[in-house]
């Protein structure tokens, strides 16, 4: 009888002595994994995003584990580990707030593996496979890399060192298929080249052009997660240009896209906003709704320079329209958080405030200052001040006056963020006319 085996690819080695990855930089709570998985005779190797960032000298985002225990196996050795996921077991080890996904070596599905009626395979046994197996189911080769805690040396099985030298994104095995079996890792390779400041290679990008639109057929949830993904730290201004120019931007957000294909220099004002972003994102935290508010901040203050042209009325009001009516088919198409799509909105809407120094004598301005957005509207002016669009000695002024009027247990803006706000209470609320009128019993529509 004949055994045929599958032919693995041979590893490249690289010793402790080669490399630049201490323990001293590894999470203490992913060593303690590691080390309890290799005590109880398992393979147990630091894998993905964290080996790749701890040899760019980058901190890691989260540790991720990989082993050829079976999670019944994890889940018996660590009392705090919880299975998840209904595809692939994966178990959560958890360490207070922080978990440390650590997951059994595995294969790609090969197309004889049986799926069930929404296209999972279940059959456990058919999932599971040999390290070699784990690295070539990965998406990038600098995501392939494996740090063996036992000798402390990198296994390579997917070339991923030499594209971390010539810092190259390049999928593994044939970027066509890749991107056809999940068309979401187009997007995580604008992501992770905007992030590491790398370069997509030729192959890749022509894959990416000719199946962005099979981006269409990722779940919402999914393609949600990615579009935040896609406001990289540091670096939004060179995502969302890729997203752009390879055609995934136009699948993601249609409207945003032809804006920009369509306005000529006004979409300049875009990169230059995402750009300031960026800059103030070195220094200060970004959240999701100014991520938003900058995106759509030009196209929507498009939509106020039309009006301009043709009504006179409420500034302010037409403002706030402008805006929700730029954010409303993605707050639609991803059924975005309200209070995230609001805030970004009131943003927008509350930037000329700035334009003006406070007043501490007007009541109208301290409860401005004592508002729960005041510090995201303050980082939304910072931003579009430094674009040139609002003066920055008033700026100041205003900082100071947060400081003197603000709620009392907190710090200046861009310091500390605020204790999160009840979402229903975030609005800005207009004076009604009737009076004190009982709260309807319906919620307010959007
Ligand atoms: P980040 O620092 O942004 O978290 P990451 O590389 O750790 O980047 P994750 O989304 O946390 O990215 O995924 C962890 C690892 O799982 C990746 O490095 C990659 O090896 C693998 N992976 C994630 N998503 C996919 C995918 N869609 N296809 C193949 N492999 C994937
Ligand atoms: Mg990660």
């Amino acid at each position: 009888m004949f055994f045929f085996k599958r032919k693995h690819p041979k590893p490249t080695i690289i010793p402790r002595e080669e490399h630049i990855i201490s323990r001293k930089n590894i999470d203490e709570d992913a060593l303690k994994v590691l080390y309890r998985l290799v005590d109880r005779n398992h393979e147990a190797y630091l894998v993905g995003g964290s080996v790749r960032d701890l040899l760019l000298g980058r901190a890691p985002k989260d540790f991720d584990v990989g082993t050829d225990a079976r999670p019944n196996e994890i889940r018996r050795i660590f009392r705090n580990c919880f299975l998840v996921g209904r595809r692939f077991r994966l178990a959560h080890i958890v360490f207070g707030k922080k978990v440390i996904e650590t997951a059994t070596f595995r294969r790609a599905p090969q197309p004889t593996d049986v799926a069930d009626e929404h296209g999972l395979y279940q059959t456990e046994d058919n999932t599971f496979g040999t390290p070699a197996e784990d690295a070539l189911r990965r998406d990038f080769t600098v995501n392939g890399l494996f740090y063996d805690i036992k000798t402390f040396a990198i296994i390579d099985y997917v070339g991923g060192l030499k594209d971390l030298k010539a810092k190259l994104i390049r999928s593994i095995g044939d970027p066509a298929i890749r991107f056809q079996e999940d068309p979401v890792r187009m997007m995580r390779a604008v992501r992770f080249a905007a992030k590491l400041g790398f370069e997509i290679c030729a192959n890749d990008v022509k894959a990416i052009r000719k199946y962005a639109p099979t981006l269409a057929n990722a779940s919402v949830s999914r393609l949600c997660e990615e579009i935040q993904r896609l406001f990289v730290r540091g670096a939004t201004e060179r995502s969302i240009r890729l997203a752009h120019d390879y055609g995934l931007l136009a699948v993601l957000l249609p409207e945003l896209d032809a804006w920009i294909s369509t306005s000529g220099t006004n979409a300049n004002a875009l990169w230059r906003a995402l750009g300031a972003l960026d800059r103030f994102a070195a220094d200060h935290e970004v959240s999701p709704a100014l991520s938003l508010a900058l995106l759509y901040g030009p196209m929507a203050a498009e939509l106020m320079g039309k009006r301009a042209s043709g009504k006179r009325g409420n500034e302010r009001f037409a403002r706030r329209q402008a805006a929700e009516k730029a954010l409303a088919p993605a707050v639609k198409q991803y059924r975005l958080p309200r209070a995230v799509w609001m805030t970004a909105a009131d943003i927008f809407e509350l930037a000329p405030r700035f334009s003006q120094p406070p007043c501490e004598e007007v009541t109208r301005d301290v409860r401005f200052l004592n508002h729960p957005l005041f510090p995201e509207c303050f980082a939304g002016a910072q931003v579009i001040a430094a674009l040139g669009l609002l003066p920055t000695d008033h700026l100041s002024a205003w900082e100071a006056a947060y400081r003197r009027n603000g709620p009392p247990a907190r710090q200046a803006p861009g310091e500390e963020a605020p204790p999160a706000p009840n979402p229903h209470r975030r609005r800005f609320r207009r004076r009604r006319r009737g009076g004190n009128r009982k709260p309807s019993a319906q919620p307010a529509e959007a």
